[in-house]
């Protein structure tokens, strides 16, 4: 029995659920209550508790997530962001942000919304065609798990003593014939519901077989299936229509992804332009999370890559030198220059090791770092090692 206040008076209510207040057992119940809770969400998302209180979050900082926010609060983290940036890529104060956050792959903390993941999934056995529509935030995955589970409904509704399931959806079938014990994180609820029905068809003596056929190379049935599948988006069956958490965790990265595609796409026109003609998508991981070629040389490579370097085109830029001739006198201190024609710096090496890797000639530095080939970085690190050039 529950007592509210209600406008004023007293009321009762009957809870069925609940723990009384200060009770020596109460926290240690509620503990066992919602000990299950952090296993059902299957490490898609971290959880963070204390006593009653549940936080649900995932660990991609800086996204929309964090909107609405406060403007100032917001302003605060984008300057400590890209602090760190600097400090991490070792890249100059000049080197324009957003190159920044793209090269280390750290979004920025302020993005739009807009996304949109389209379902849609169908059997086709005999002449009988089921279509159904998904939700628009299942993913393909799901679909094709949909996909056999609709079929092996069909196979128990009708009886079918021996069929067959051919399909394009590996990934589907690869999870189906997974080990389900070992780690159940893996376990996509669709697939255990046909795992269910495959355990039904057993005991009813059916014989079930799938075959994979490869998808989008002109087999007559699976090229059907692909145009019904999208015709299915508008006129399938809208049952069952719901959404599963391992599809809706992957919504916000995706959303992250796209959002901040468009950001870059348009900040890029103005800021950064010149990092954008080597790197032109966000990468899912830096290229150098690996580093193997050791602190000095990738900061050194991330500042030509970004085009900000104490080279004498950018140096005279920001007035640190009067103006933009390299000190042989020849012609613009660029990247081009220095490296393919500057007569201070001894290139040979460097010249026949990129031969030896099969590079093309005539080439540029802009190409070369477009390219993230290690063996041509090393090469490239090694020519500003050898003629001691600091950039
Ligand atoms: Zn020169």
């Amino acid at each position: 029995m529950l007592k509210v206040i209600s406008e004023g008076s007293y009321q009762s209510r009957i809870a069925w659920k609940g723990l009384p207040q200060g009770s020596v057992l109460s926290p240690l119940l509620y503990n066992i209550y919602s000990h299950d809770l952090e296993a059902s969400l299957k490490g898609k998302v971290n959880t963070l508790q204390y006593a009653d209180d549940l936080l649900l979050y995932i660990s991609d900082y800086g996204t929309f997530i964090l909107e609405p926010c406060n403007t100032v609060a917001l302003h605060k983290l984008n300057i400590i962001q890209s602090k760190a940036l600097r400090i991490i890529a070792g890249a100059m104060r000049s080197s324009p942000i957003n190159a920044l956050q793209v090269e280390c792959s750290e979004a920025p903390c302020t993005s739009d919304d807009n996304f949109f993941v389209t379902g849609s999934c169908l059997e086709h056995s005999k002449s009988i065609i089921i279509l159904f529509t998904l939700s628009y935030e299942t993913s393909v995955f799901t679909g094709e798990c949909f996909g056999l589970l609709k079929s092996l409904e069909y196979i128990l509704i009708m009886k079918l003593k021996n069929s067959i399931i051919l399909t394009d959806a590996k990934s589907a079938l690869q999870a189906l014939e997974r080990f389900p014990f070992s780690n159940n994180r893996n376990n996509h609820p669709v697939i255990i519901a046909c795992r269910d029905l495959l355990h039904q068809c057993c005991i009813k003596n059916y014989t079930v077989s799938f075959a994979w056929i490869p998808g989008h190379s002109g087999i007559f049935g699976n090229t059907k299936a692909d145009s019904l599948a999208k015709a299915a988006v508008n006129d399938g069956d809208l049952v069952p229509y719901k959404n599963f958490c391992c599809d809706l965790a992957l919504l916000p990265k995706s959303q992250l992804l796209n959002s901040w595609t468009n950001i870059w796409r348009s900040s890029s026109q103005t800021k950064g332009r010149y990092y954008s003609t080597i790197q032109e998508d966000i990468p899912s991981k830096p290229w150098f999370s690996n580093l193997t070629l050791g602190k000095a040389i990738t900061s050194t490579l991330i500042r030509m890559r970004v085009g900000h370097a104490c080279i004498p085109l950018h140096l005279a830029r920001l007035n640190i030198l009067p103006n933009d001739i390299c000190e042989c006198g020849n012609d613009v201190g660029d990247f081009n220059h220095i490296f393919f024609a500057c007569t201070r710096h001894d290139r040979s090496a460097f010249i026949s090791s990129l031969l030896s890797i099969k590079i093309p000639f005539p080439t540029s530095i802009s190409v070369l770092l477009s390219n993230i080939n290690m063996d041509v970085y090393r090469i490239l690190a090694s020519f500003i090692f050898h003629n001691n050039i600091k950039l």
